[in-house]
């Protein structure tokens, strides 16, 4: 399997008629480019959890996801290239025919672990391999050497280049990571892209040890809750591709770009502001899609 290439990504313009229209530069940071299945914001939320299970000399990584889970499919692939053990436990009972991502883990040598949906939300590990010697990461790479991973993401583009940064929010782990980097005139946006979900701004102010202010968080661009979408979205997602050549998907950036889109649209950037939005990854799971529901 190849390696991780940081020097892949690329800052992209997004030149969409509406942003010319409301004067606003818009630039697409994309992680989507580091790796085809390590991809995005995942690499840099396990690279300190995989440190630490180095360190603490311990050969087996343990996590949880669901059955198109990129955090899954990008911790099978990074224990691969590092020589490591990885056990996934899957949300739901096992399926008679796993998803592309289960089904990719699998073949990167993830042991997969299925547990019912009601003991998935309890975070029950199976008596099974309970005793078993593994390092334990959270879903999503949520926590601190989750929030210093995602911090790095800052690297890879100039602050004092951009007015707004702007994510994709799943766990809250990458926007804390970003508030923590970014400079007190910068504004850190994220766009949640579950239904509802009001701990958000609770959670990523813990991650980042009440040291600020409430994160910005919109919470009107989850298109019908996690993992849904409408026919707007994915519309926008095709058109959002052919003036950019910037593929997204359905659950993360699609979600992103449509909201900074529609906010665009309602004046919420005062022209001439410079945005980075930052392309999370997740290609893979518009696999389970439809053939021929994107142009991409
Ligand atoms: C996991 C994921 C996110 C969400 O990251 P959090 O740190 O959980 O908020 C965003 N975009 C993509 C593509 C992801 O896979």
């Amino acid at each position: 399997m190849e390696d991780i290439c940081p020097d892949n990504i690329t800052i992209d313009k997004a030149e969409l008629p509406l942003f010319v229209l409301k004067e606003l530069q818009v630039s697409v940071l994309r992680l989507d480019k580091l790796h085809p299945l390590i991809s995005g914001n995942k690499w840099f939320k396990l690279r300190f959890y995989l440190e630490e299970a180095k360190r603490s000399g311990k050969k087996k990584i343990l996590t949880y996801g669901g059955a198109w889970s990129n955090h899954i499919i990008a911790t099978a692939a990074v224990c691969q290239l590092n020589g490591l053990e990885a056990i996934g436990i899957i949300r739901g009972e096992e399926p008679r025919e796993l998803s592309d991502t289960l089904l990719q883990a699998k073949q990167l040598g993830m042991r997969l672990v299925f547990i019912s949906r009601d003991d998935y939300a309890g975070k029950e590990i199976p008596a099974s391999i309970r005793s078993e010697d593994y390092c334990l990461i959270p879903e999503g790479g949520f926590g601190n050497p989750g929030v210093k991973g995602a911090a790095t993401i800052t690297d890879y583009f100039k602050r004092e280049d951009y007015t707004h940064i702007c994510c994709a929010v799943g766990t809250g782990t990458m926007l804390a990571g970003l508030i923590s980097k970014a400079q007190s005139s910068q504004q850190v946006l994220g766009i949640s892209v579950l239904k509802n979900n009001r701990d958000l701004e609770r959670n990523v102010k813990k991650l980042l040890n009440n040291t600020t202010t409430s994160p910005r968080i919109i919470h009107d661009y989850h298109c019908g809750g996690y993992a849904r979408y409408h026919s707007a979205l994915i519309g926008f997602m095709n058109e959002f591709y052919r003036h950019s050549s910037i593929p997204s998907d359905f659950v993360y950036t699609g979600k992103l770009f449509f909201g900074i889109s529609d906010l665009a649209k309602n004046n919420y950037f005062p022209a001439r502001s410079k945005l980075l939005l930052i392309h999370s990854g997740g290609l893979q799971g518009n696999a389970s899609l439809g053939k021929g529901t994107l142009i991409f």
